[in-house]
């Protein structure tokens, strides 16, 4: 089952967090090892933006609590260590 992974971006329009759901885990982990654009959106403003790099790193942190819940989990493990992605020590 492919769960939308939920994060949180700041627009940087209204300048408001707006909680993003148009990726699931597995596509966050793909674009965060290949350094892909993340997009974020805000229904308010209508305007979509890449996120900074340090929501990027705050990300994969979020990612790996996420994924535990993934139907996927051991899969999306597997691909982080694949990539030797450096992740930070919670
Ligand atoms: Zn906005």
């Amino acid at each position: 089952m492919l769960e939308p992974c939920n994060f949180p971006a700041m627009c940087p329009k209204c300048k408001d967090v707006r909680y993003q759901s148009r990726y699931t885990c597995r596509s966050l982990v793909i674009r965060l090892t290949d350094g892909r654009v993340i997009e974020a959106h805000c229904v308010i403003c209508n305007t979509s933006w890449p996120i900074s790099p340090q929501e990027r790193t705050d990300l994969i942190t979020r990612v790996q609590w996420s994924a535990t819940g993934c139907a996927d989990s051991s899969a999306l493990l597997a691909a982080w260590d694949a990539e030797r992605v450096q992740l930070p020590t919670v």
